[in-house]
């Protein structure tokens, strides 16, 4: 058996100001690519297991992975996409496995996976094509009608990546075996659920996803309910569900319009109530000191979260804990190569003063970013390099590109040079960091933290701050975006 498997993912943010060049999915080819992603817990690496499982020959021609950002450069997106395309037109092949992430906006195009998919179907009209996105994904007819078998992940955080390409590769198998004639049916509902309320360990999506994962045992191959990515001004930006069933249709259609009623039911408990800034942080503040070992305060910065566009140099947030004189704080953290090089150049033990953030322009949202000038010392100096020890992403190397840590005396405010939600442990232990033992730790993150760093937490308090991630979607100008859609216009009908 011959296998192509290949990775193409952006979760495109259309009001952020980050640039999305073809160096910000540090694409990996060949044996490079295989060795980086062999034995990890991602869609990849599932792939590439079954690959092996089956003593199959693999063909892995790219894969390109970004945080995400604005709109992908028409030139990446070629590159990325001629690179598979050429591959497959090659021939030979028994099955294509993807992991894509399914809310890929370029330049030019609002579906980048579902123009994708079209021209490898055109290519390759035979070959079956298994595809696993992430639940953020905004489905389009092109996507489903040019795959085989879609699967979505159940978890948010995403800690199922590796099930989920494995659920899909292994009903790709059993198509190529003819054991099974996968058919599906999609449909989506007029509603933006908000990021904050789409956690699976929270009511609603908690028990949709429970009901996906039951379908199972009612004749579906695959259920995904995908609650989204509502930070893109596109036409079918929402929620929107996927079936598979061996060539039933019509109980396809079914479950699917059972899942997409489920949730409209629902719309009213996936929006997100906002709490004015000083109130958090004096909230936080007034919290009862614990005992040593009783875990950290998260507060978190959703506003700019670089996991979903945000570009991680917004002040304001860690601004208002140092005004209100919080103290024993770990903050994570602030994208500024710049001020990394001014630390770097003092060096450790270095008494200085920096303006840190606020460096990049954010003109699809009304407000302001000012950056903050601290003062303090340099306490560490990292080349930003750690794995991820899991359960999100497990295995994976990441790279925060030269970093610092400048400790004011209250507050120990993490400085990186990329990129990188603060998801994980490792991103703090490879600075010397124990967040466990902090009063507390200020998250640039939304959900994604409560896989590495959520067990330890004592108490949360989400922080309204700024950024293109921002939860007051009346901050947004929505163009092309389907209408009417709940909540932006519907009333609760
Ligand atoms: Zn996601």
């Amino acid at each position: 058996m011959r296998l192509l498997i290949a990775m193409m993912k952006h979760e495109t943010n259309t009001f952020s100001p980050v640039p999305t060049p073809l160096a910000r999915f540090r694409p990996l080819y060949g044996e490079a690519a295989i060795r980086a992603f062999r034995g990890t817990g991602t869609g990849l690496g599932a792939y590439l297991d079954l690959a092996q499982r089956e003593g199959a020959q693999i063909v892995l021609p790219i894969a390109a992975g970004a945080p995400p950002s604005s709109p992908v450069d028409d030139s990446a997106y070629a590159h990325i996409t001629d690179t598979i395309c050429e591959a497959v037109a090659r021939g030979g092949f028994d099955g294509i496995m993807l992991d894509l992430h399914g809310a890929m906006v370029t330049q030019n195009l609002e579906d980048g996976e579902g123009l994708f998919l079209k021209r490898l179907r055109a290519i390759d009209p035979n070959t079956p094509i298994a595809v696993s996105l992430d639940m953020h994904a905004n489905l389009y007819d092109e996507i489903i009608a040019n795959a085989t078998v879609v699967t979505g992940y159940r978890t948010y955080p995403h800690i199922d990546t590796y099930e989920t390409a494995k659920l899909a590769g292994e009903i790709l198998l059993r198509a190529i075996r003819t054991e099974v004639k996968p058919v599906m049916a999609w449909g989506n509902e007029p509603m933006l659920p908000h990021v904050m309320r789409q956690g699976t360990d929270d009511h609603p999506n908690k028990e949709l996803q429970h009901r996906c994962a039951a379908m199972s045992a009612e004749g579906a191959l695959a259920a995904s309910l995908f609650t989204g990515f509502p930070h893109a001004d596109i036409t079918n930006a929402g929620l929107s569900a996927v079936i598979v069933t061996n060539g039933d249709l019509k109980l396809a259609e079914d479950l699917r319009d059972e899942l997409l009623g489920r949730a409209w039911v629902e719309r009213e408990a996936f929006v997100y109530k906002i709490e004015p800034l000083q109130k958090s942080v004096a909230r936080a503040k007034a919290m009862p000191p614990g005992q040593s070992g009783d875990g950290p305060i998260v507060l978190l910065d959703h506003y700019d979260n670089c996991a979903s566009g945000g570009t991680m140099d917004a002040t304001v947030v860690l601004a208002e804990i140092m005004r209100q004189g919080l103290e024993d704080v770990v903050a994570f953290g602030i994208y500024d190569p710049e001020a990394v090089q001014q630390a770097i150049v003092a060096g450790i033990g270095a008494e200085l003063s920096l303006s840190i953030g606020g460096k990049i322009k954010m003109p699809a949202i009304p407000a302001e970013n000012p950056p903050l000038t601290v003062t303090g010392t340099v306490k560490t100096i990292s080349n930003g390099r750690y794995r991820n020890r899991g359960p999100m992403g497990r295995g994976v190397q990441m790279d925060m590109g030269p970093s610092v840590v400048f400790d004011t005396g209250a507050v120990e405010i993490v400085l990186i040079s990329h990129h990188v939600e603060p998801s994980d442990l490792n991103c703090f232990l490879s600075l010397g960091i124990d967040p466990s033992q902090k009063r507390y730790v200020m998250l640039k993150s939304r959900i994604h933290w409560r896989a590495g760093l959520g067990p330890m937490a004592k108490a949360v308090v989400e922080c309204a701050g700024v950024g293109v991630c921002t939860s007051d979607y009346s901050q947004l100008q929505f163009k092309k975006i389907r209408r009417p859609i709940y909540p932006l216009d519907l009333p609760n009908r």
